[in-house]
């Protein structure tokens, strides 16, 4: 069995101590609210989280054993007490139709004797109409039943949906955690570890071939002389390697992990502007061209470019061209509307 299908008990994952603990004893105790949303940063570990609970859920020794017929049938993915709902392949909304199917599902007596989980997969990702005709059964599912919501956005959540859950925060994981999670892996990041931002999640990326590449890529890209606003450079590194028209959802991701990098250094700039001496900054191998730039007029508002970056990273999960939103993080107001004509804005 390989290292992602096997079962891992909530005892043996790495990070979020307290969630985890928590988790185990309202299991133990059958005390796990019927409606909990387990909400965090995209790669933190969540829907490993949530496997772990289903695995402790269902154990013959509420403990996610691996080796009980419950978790046996977990590692083949025939966990009959475990229904999972999430946006259908290439859609990014889940619909209200779902919804209504979920509800029929849930109104069946479940299969397994321990009763049934469900887990609603990014969660945010339900149409406005289908969070409001999930609220009933959100508030009072059938007895027997266990809903478990996910979301990287917790902001995209109906606040009466939010209120109807009890809220898991991931944060995460500080880098020895990281590293540990990258041991039991076999992953050997090719860049600073920083840029996974403590995400497990990201740690695949971390070691991809073309990593260190697209890393050199930003930073090309705020070397430009025409700064950082520098739209062919930002298009070039946005699409290289990649085919002529590649998919959206590609693009999004490419552009995600460019986000990603920017974060990193943008906190480097900041620090190197703001700490005198020889300060310690996550792309520590860089210190000369960033300490040259952190000097430079586009660095010296690092509040507000954090706020846009934030504001990028929204655009992008949203329905924005990822290319324009990229763009646009570090365009004047005036010229990033023009450019984002003719898309939807959430
Ligand atoms: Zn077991």
């Amino acid at each position: 069995m390989n290292e992602v299908n096997r079962v891992q008990g909530l005892d043996s994952l790495i990070g979020h101590e307290a969630a985890r603990e928590w988790l185990g004893r309202m299991i133990r105790e059958d005390r796990l609210p019927h409606g909990l949303l387990i909400a965090g940063p995209r790669g933190v570990g969540k829907r490993t989280l949530v496997r772990a609970v289903v695995a402790a859920f269902f154990c013959e020794s509420r403990s996610g054993c691996g080796a009980c017929a419950s978790c046996e049938a977990l590692e083949r993915d025939h966990q009959v007490g475990w229904h999972r709902v999430h946006a259908a392949e290439g859609k990014s909304t889940i619909g209200i139709d779902q919804v209504r199917s979920l509800e029929q599902t849930l109104s069946i007596r479940a299969a397994h004797a321990r009763g049934r989980v469900t887990s609603v997969e990014q969660a945010d990702q339900l149409s406005p109409g289908a969070q409001d005709a999930f609220l009933k059964t959100l508030e009072e599912p059938p007895p027997g039943n266990v809903l478990l919501l996910t979301t990287s956005r917790i902001d995209a959540l109906l606040p009466t949906i939010r209120s109807r859950c009890q809220t898991l925060t991931l944060g995460p994981l500080n880098t020895e955690e990281l590293q540990q999670v990258a041991e039991r892996l076999g992953l050997q990041p090719r860049v600073p570890w920083a840029l996974a931002q403590g995400c497990p999640g990201l740690l695949a990326r971390l070691c991809e071939e073309g990593a260190e590449e697209l890393r050199r890529g930003v930073l090309w890209v705020l070397q430009s002389p025409r700064g950082p606003q520098d739209a062919s450079r930002w298009n070039l590194v946005l699409r290289k390697g990649l085919p002529a028209k590649p998919e959206r959802e590609v693009l999004r991701e490419r552009a995600r992990w460019i986000l990603q990098v920017l974060s990193s250094l943008a906190r480097d700039l900041a620090i190197l502007r703001a700490v005198p001496g020889d300060p310690n900054i996550d792309n520590e191998d860089w210190k000369e061209p960033l300490t040259e730039l952190a000097g430079q007029a586009p660095w010296a508002d690092p509040a507000g470019l954090l706020r846009r970056l934030a504001e990028a990273r929204r655009w992008i999960d949203g329905s924005v061209d990822p290319a324009a939103a990229l763009t646009t993080v570090l365009f004047p107001p005036e010229r990033s509307l023009s450019l984002l004509a003719g898309f939807e804005v959430p």
